[in-house]
């Protein structure tokens, strides 16, 4: 009996394969790849998912991240999943579209194959939007030792970190010396990033201060060390004085024209000789393309980023069908002094002439459009309560709200953005912070092996022949 079912479930398994295999040879639309599932990429997917093409999006994880909000899972406002979302359920309603979970490894233009660790996919069009990663500039140390703020495994690192050093400092047996340095927390990076997250760690500390009975919290101290002369960037002169007062009121120490040189795990050295002590350091201070995109075939910016056309082909390459966008890519406007930055409008307003300009192409056309970048104002968060807009002008709470509101508005889903709003509310008013847990600590041996399950798959060749991969 269990035979005959057995040979039942083969021959309809293999009935079901062919009749995807006769449907794929038998559709002859173009095949558009797409290497990430960020703000650029997913915003492209749902823009193709209407077209008359089929396309696969390729990821090494599968959930589209939010960053902008990875600094509230760091300091145990927000949870994962209300900042990640399966990248599947974007394209539940839309055929065309099809997820193939790998990590890209490089591009074949003579071939049009985009190499992949589960092996090679053949692409009519060619888009990367694989992002970025932090960017250490070269400090072999500070990369060993800090933490990076570019992915969900590092904010949950942080997290952990951060509630976990102060559950050490608690310790009758520690010295004060040891105490002082656990109670340390360095932020280096004055941009949007760094500002959010020494003004939450300071939140963070003043609901601690209500639970460790014993603790001497003048020894907490939080610093946010900045090379440059100045904050934020991308904001007037005033709002940076705005936003420097209101961290120093908050109890971080904003250190400006300070340069890091070196961080061993214990002892932060800068470049004026003065060393603090701690055992947190988190790196907000730059970004890099990722690995990968040097193996596109393309120029690439020194930090990595693959050089673009006004229409968004990559410059110099072989065929006029591999486009990159957003945060991997490096766009120059006529008379900019530097390309374009690494934020999400960049990638979301690249995505959809992208888009256009390879409909363009799948219809004959040969005139491209130019990619012109709306700069839609810059906004980041001090805390709970308080933020700064550059356009139109607004500080504190009025910011606050302005700045709440274009989040939720960007959040995937309504279940989100209802849990998110009602977490933002809650911690207004009660500075309640729910995921105040350590997740990262041993089981005991034995109780729990995690096995690292690595695969080749170096060796699998074209696995769709210039199809889409789904039946594979
Ligand atoms: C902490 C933080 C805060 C930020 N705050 C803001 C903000 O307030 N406002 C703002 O506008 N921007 C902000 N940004 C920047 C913004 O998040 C990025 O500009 C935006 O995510 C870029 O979108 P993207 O599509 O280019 O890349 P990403 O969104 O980074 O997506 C890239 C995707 O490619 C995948 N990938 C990478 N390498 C590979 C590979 N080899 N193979 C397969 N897949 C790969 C990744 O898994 C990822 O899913 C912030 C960034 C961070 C880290």
């Amino acid at each position: 009996m269990v035979s005959v079912c057995y040979y039942v479930k083969l021959f309809l398994n293999r009935a079901i394969l062919y009749s995807l295999e006769v449907d794929n040879m038998l559709n002859n639309k173009p095949h558009i790849v797409v290497v990430g599932s960020g703000f650029g990429g997913i915003k492209l997917c749902k823009l193709l998912a209407k077209e008359d093409v089929e396309v696969t999006l390729v990821d090494r994880h599968n959930f589209h991240l939010f960053q902008p909000l990875l600094y509230q899972v760091s300091t145990s406002v927000l949870s994962v999943d209300e900042i990640a979302y399966p990248t599947r359920s974007f394209f539940r309603d839309n055929k065309n579209i099809n997820f193939f979970m790998a990590k890209a490894k490089g591009v074949d233009q003579e071939r049009n194959i985009l190499h992949t660790n589960h092996g090679e996919i053949s692409y009519d069009y060619l888009v990367l939007a694989a992002g970025a990663t932090t960017n250490f500039f070269g400090m072999k140390s500070v990369e060993d030792n800090a933490y990076g703020m570019k992915t969900i495994q590092e904010a949950l690192a942080i997290r952990n970190h951060v509630i976990h050093e102060f559950e050490r400092a608690d310790k009758p047996y520690r010295t004060p010396e040891e105490r002082k340095q656990k109670l340390t927390f360095v932020v280096v990076g004055g941009g949007p990033t760094g500002i959010e997250e020494a003004g939450a760690i300071s939140e963070l500390v003043d609901t601690l201060k209500k639970e460790f009975h014993h603790l001497d919290f003048s020894n907490v101290s939080i610093k946010l060390i900045e090379a440059t002369g100045h904050v934020l960037p991308m904001i007037t002169p005033d709002l940076q004085e705005y936003t420097v007062k209101t961290l120093r009121d908050k109890g971080v120490e904003v250190m400006l024209n300070t340069q890091v040189v070196d961080y061993d795990g214990k002892v932060l050295t800068l470049k004026s000789g003065e060393k603090i002590p701690t055992s947190t350091v988190i790196w907000a201070a730059g970004v890099r393309a990722v690995d990968f995109i040097k193996d596109c075939g393309g120029e690439c910016a020194r930090d990595g980023r693959i050089w673009i056309e006004e229409d968004l082909l990559v410059k110099g390459a072989v065929n006029r069908n591999v486009f990159a966008i957003g945060d991997c890519a490096a766009f120059m406007h006529g008379d900019m002094q530097r390309p374009l930055p690494t934020v999400a409008p960049v990638a979301t307003q690249e995505a959809v002439v992208c888009c256009k300009n390879i409909m363009k192409l799948i219809h004959g056309e040969k005139e491209l459009l130019k990619f012109e970048y709306k700069d839609l104002g810059a906004m980041a968060t001090i805390g709970r309560g308080k933020a700064v807009v550059n356009s139109p002008k607004m500080t504190g709470f009025i910011a606050w709200c302005a700045w709440m509101f274009v989040h939720l508005l960007r959040l995937a889903g309504a279940h989100t953005n209802f849990t998110v709003a009602i977490k933002w509310m809650w911690n207004l008013f009660s500075g309640i912070r729910l995921g105040r847990v350590i997740t990262s600590i041993k089981l005991d041996s034995g109780k729990l092996t995690i096995k690292k399950v690595e695969e080749d798959f170096s060796h699998v060749k074209n696995v769709n022949e210039g199809k889409p991969v789904i039946w594979k």
